[in-house]
C-alpha cells in the first residue's frame, strides 16, 4: 500500500530554496507575498492561498482573484517547481461561516465560482499550465456531495484533476466523521488533506493522495529546543522540521506495511 505524498507546512518560505531542505513544502501566499526576491526551489512545493486567515480576520477575501493569479504566476516563474496552488476557497467551519454572515451553500457557490474565475484569468498572466486545483468545501458529508455536484454543474470534472483538496477538515480530526468523508471521496478522486495531523495521517492516510501539515511547529513550541540549538524553541527550525518529517514518513510507511491498522500509541507519540 502506498503512503500519501507529504508536504511539510512552514511559515518560512525561504526554506523552499534552502539546500538543507530539499523535500516538498506547503507555503502560504500571505507569507510569500512579502518577499521581494525569490529564488529557485530545490524541491517541489504547493501553495496555500491563505484563505483561512483572510476569512477569519476580515470575513471576506481582500485579495482579488486577479491579484492572486498575478502573484501565483510570479511564484511559478521565479521559484519554479510549483506542483499546484490552492484556489481562494471559502472554508465552512461554523465560526468562519458566522464571521462572513453567509451560509454554507453560499460559501460553496463562491468556492466553485472562484475556481472558474482563476482558471479563466490564468492565461492572461502565464503560458504555463494552470496550477489551480479544485477544493471541496462543506461541513457534513452531504454538504461535500453538494459541492461536488456544483463543480459538475459548472463543467468541472473533479476526477480529471491530479489533486482535489478537501477543505474544512483540519480542526476536527479527532472525530470519526472526517475519516468517513475522506473515505467516501477517495474512491473516485485524488484527495489532498489540508492541515492533517499525525494521528489523522495514520488514521486515514491510506485514502489520501497527498497531505500537508504544520503540526511539527505547534509541537515544537511546547518542547525544549534540540540539543545545541540556541533559540527558545524549534517552532521555526528547519533541522527540527526535517527530523519530524522523517519520523512521520517512517510512521506512515510502517502503517502502510501493516495494512493501515491503527496503532494509537504511535499516533499520540508523534502528534
Ligand atoms: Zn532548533
Amino acid at each position: 500500500m502506498s503512503v500519501p505524498y507529504f508536504y511539510l507546512g512552514t511559515h518560512q518560505p525561504h526554506w523552499l530554496w534552502s539546500p538543507a531542505a530539499g523535500f516538498p513544502m506547503f507555503v502560504s501566499h500571505r507569507r510569500l507575498a512579502r518577499y521581494k526576491t525569490l529564488r529557485p526551489a530545490v524541491a517541489g512545493w504547493a501553495l496555500d492561498s491563505g484563505g483561512f486567515t483572510e476569512l477569519s480576520v476580515y470575513g471576506e477575501w481582500r485579495t482579488s482573484p486577479a491579484g492572486y493569479v498575478r502573484a501565483v504566476a510570479r511564484y511559478d516563474r521565479e521559484i519554479g517547481r510549483l506542483e499546484w496552488a490552492a484556489p481562494q476557497d471559502w472554508m465552512c467551519e461554523p465560526f468562519i461561516v458566522a464571521k462572513t454572515g453567509l451560509s454554507v451553500a453560499e460559501h460553496q457557490r463562491r468556492t466553485v465560482e472562484n475556481f472558474g474565475r482563476l482558471a479563466e484569468l490564468w492565461p492572461r498572466s502565464s503560458d504555463a499550465e494552470c496550477p489551480f486545483m479544485p477544493v471541496l468545501q462543506g461541513w457534513t458529508l452531504d454538504d461535500y456531495e453538494r459541492c461536488a455536484a456544483l463543480y459538475a454543474d459548472a463543467g468541472v470534472r473533479l476526477e480529471d484533476f491530479p489533486v482535489v483538496g478537501l477543505g474544512s477538515v483540519c480542526r476536527r480530526q479527532a472525530t470519526g466523521e472526517i475519516g468517513a468523508i475522506v473515505e467516501t471521496f477517495a474512491g473516485r478522486l485524488a484527495v489532498h488533506g489540508f492541515g492533517v495531523k499525525t494521528a489523522g495521517l495514520l488514521k486515514y492516510g491510506q485514502h489520501l493522495t497527498s497531505a500537508d501539515s504544520m503540526a511539527w511547529s505547534y509541537g515544537a513550541r511546547r518542547e525544549e529546543p534540540l540539543p545545541g540549538h540556541a533559540h527558545k524553541n524549534c517552532a521555526n527550525c528547519l533541522a527540527y522540521a526535517a527530523q519530524w518529517r522523517s519520523r512521520v514518513a517512517g510512521l506512515c510507511e510502517s502503517a502502510a506495511a501493516r495494512g493501515w491498522q491503527p496503532v494509537l500509541f504511535e499516533a499520540s507519540e508523534a502528534a
